[in-house]
């Protein structure tokens, strides 16, 4: 299917008959379409059907991914139109409206780590840097005086993202790496990525235990940590090369160094200089550890991922997603888990319901959720053996301590403040809505400054500073309804406001709530449930807010998350007819209002026993 020169050189010279009319087909290309003989009509339905069969080789199966192979496919087609190279007006077309549709490469699969498939190593590996490919035909021409119109300090989501576009627009980049984790950053090397992979392998135990009810036996399953890692690392090696030959191939020069920032538009990588008219700063987050004795015997997210063996006796230290994500994992795999966290409830910022409900779910599978607890000193007794003191005077023991309190801003010596760019008090750097920081030509995107710490969302951030600067086309991520799944057993996935959220913010609020056993678990035994709820504001009938807990409720919110972005109301939700029979119908036929809240009211009626006093 490709149109690269090296691989087709018949597709890039081929004219076809022109059938029918050029409908929305870019006109140029339209009169550059000649009238052909049969001969080379014959030659160009054998060339699209044997690159039908290829892509549908390629991929993996899944609709999701196919649809994005075609869109590549498709955006390839349209990028020949553009170089005024001759395709099938009905190929031309079809592309063309895939691009307008929004189904177009540089590919969003959905899938975290993912997000930057190698669509042109894989389909133009014959093209140069500097070839018009991106949506404004590459046609930035930066002039000044520096090496390079753009220069990114770090290749993780956001960095890579930029670099790519931004070369795709025409600018003259360079993205440098200090491969502390990887080339690809934290999602691919040590988050998201390898997460969502320990996650599925950690619920084949239970999946095995469900089996029972549906008539299969099996023998305890035997487990091999060690094929895990190497398969996880395979499977990471290969992402990494997939990110360098993207960058290569989009004409990016990759430095590999840590990077510091010298003067408004200087970079210094090793005993290197490198100017440019700007700098993206897109360095990411680090684990933050706690200042206890001993705490050089805990691991963070970084050093999970390669543990030699399997934790029998895990200690995590946290109450946030990854923390909550990694006891279930642990769990999964076999470990007893002590998770320690300081309040009561886990998930600060998500549906208190919906985190109160998997702690709980999860202290009943058998994670011993300590509350109001800390860690205050850790004694080591031998290889993988800790004696972890807790601030409630017990002591536990320990082979895996993992610390998971948070992360901050990776910003310590990259030498933005001395060249004056503000930052926060956690080490963030402050940025306006589009990025720019208090130096003008310095910009940031990503984990590094105070924004949603996910990876679509540094991408984003990355593709629209890319589409401002370079793309002659200003935008902003648009950052509200935000949807996010906790890969926790089982998962909790979430879009728009929180229940308390939504009433400080509407005052008047309508919510629906459903609690129920899944159809699956009448017959596999487990007791394991489900929480969905649906936050109202009652002067609109507007949903505001979905919440989930329960199995694949991140696959699940993804859909529902663009009803939510186009402003759905209640009534339009209840006008949905369900799938039948599955969790998710839950959604569409909850119709009695289980209670609503005033805000006007509770906050009359806290004021009154301070009255009466
Ligand atoms: P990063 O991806 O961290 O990239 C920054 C890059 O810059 C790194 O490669 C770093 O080494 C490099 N760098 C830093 N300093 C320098 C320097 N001075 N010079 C050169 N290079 C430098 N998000 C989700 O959306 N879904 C999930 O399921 C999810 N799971 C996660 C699980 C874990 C365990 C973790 C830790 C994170 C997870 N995240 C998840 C968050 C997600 O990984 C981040 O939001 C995302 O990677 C941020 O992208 P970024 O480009 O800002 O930074």
């Amino acid at each position: 299917f490709s149109c690269s020169a090296r691989w087709h050189p018949p597709f890039l010279d081929m004219q076809v008959p022109l059938l029918g009319r050029g409908g929305g087909l870019d006109a140029s290309s339209i009169h550059k379409t000649r009238i052909y003989s049969m001969r080379t009509l014959r030659t160009t339905i054998v060339s699209i059907c044997a690159g039908l069969v290829v892509v549908a080789t390629l991929s993996t199966y899944t609709p999701s991914i196919l649809s994005t192979k075609m869109a590549a496919g498709s955006h390839i087609i349209s990028q020949s139109v553009r170089q005024g190279l001759r395709v099938p007006p009905a190929l031309a077309r079809g592309s063309m409206g895939m691009r307008r549709t929004g189904l177009r490469a540089p590919m969003d699969t959905g899938r975290p780590g993912v997000n930057e498939m190698p669509w042109r190593s894989m389909y133009l590996r014959g093209s140069k840097p500097g070839v018009s490919v991106g949506a404004s035909g590459g046609a930035y021409k930066g002039e000044h005086p520096y090496d390079y119109d753009l220069f990114v300090i770090g290749a993780g989501s956001g960095g890579v993202r930029a670099s790519r576009i931004s070369a795709s627009h025409g600018a003259k980049v360079a993205v440098a790496d200090d491969l502390d984790v990887g080339l690809g950053g934290t999602c691919v090397n040590v988050g998201c990525v390898p997460k969502k992979l320990f996650a599925y392998g950690s619920e084949i135990t239970t999946e095995v235990a469900d089996a029972k009810g549906f008539g299969w036996d099996y023998d305890k399953p035997g487990l091999d940590w060690k094929r895990l890692i190497d398969n996880k690392n395979s499977e990471i090696s290969r992402l990494n090369g997939i990110y360098e030959r993207m960058l290569n191939n989009a004409g990016v020069d990759v430095v590999k160094g840590r990077a510091t920032v010298k003067d408004a538009h200087t970079v210094a990588v090793g005993d290197k200089t490198y100017s440019a008219d700007k700098i993206l700063v897109a360095v990411g987050g680090w684990p933050v550890m706690p200042d206890i004795e001993g705490k050089e015997h805990m691991i963070t997210s970084n050093e999970i991922f390669y543990l030699k063996d399997a934790p029998k006796k895990a200690v995590i230290i946290g109450s946030g997603y990854i923390a909550v994500e990694f006891a279930g994992i642990l769990h999964g795999y076999g470990a007893d888990v002590d998770l320690l966290i300081r309040r009561d409830s886990i998930l600060r910022g998500f549906d208190t319901d919906c985190g109160d409900y998997l702690r709980d779910a999860m202290i009943q599978q058998g994670v011993n959720i300590r509350k109001q607890t800390e860690a205050v000193k850790i004694e080591k007794r031998g290889d993988r053996d800790f004696l972890v003191h807790l601030s409630t005077g017990d002591v536990i023991e320990a082979d895996v301590i993992l610390c998971a309190i948070g992360r901050n801003p990776k910003t310590s010596g990259l030498g933005l403040e001395e060249v004056g760019v503000e930052l926060a008090k956690n080490g963030g750097v402050v940025v306006k809505k589009d990025g720019q920081t208090s130096i003008p030509s310095i910009y940031a995107v990503g984990d590094c400054t105070d924004t949603l710490q996910l990876t679509p969302v540094a991408l984003a951030e990355g593709h629209c500073f890319a589409d401002t600067h370079f793309g002659n086309n200003p935008r902003t991520a648009d950052l509200e309804d935000v949807a996010t799944a906790v890969f926790s057993h089982p998962n909790l996935g979430t879009v728009g406001l929180p229940e308390d959220r939504a009433l400080d913010k509407y005052g008047n609020i309508k919510v629906y709530k459903s609690e129920f056993r899944p159809l699956k678990h009448t017959v596999s035994g487990s007791d394991e449930r489900s929480l969905m709820k649906i936050i109202v504001d009652k002067a609109t009938d507007r949903v505001v807010g979905m919440h989930m807990v329960g199995a694949h409720a991140g696959e699940m919110m993804q859909g529902f998350a663009a009803a939510i972005k186009m402003r759905i109301s209640k009534a339009q939700l209840d006008s949905v007819i369900g799938i039948h029979p599955t969790s998710a119908e839950e959604f569409v036929t909850m119709r009695s209002v289980s209670y609503e809240r005033s805000k006007e009211e509770e906050d009359s009626k806290q004021k009154e026993p301070a009255l009466a006093a």
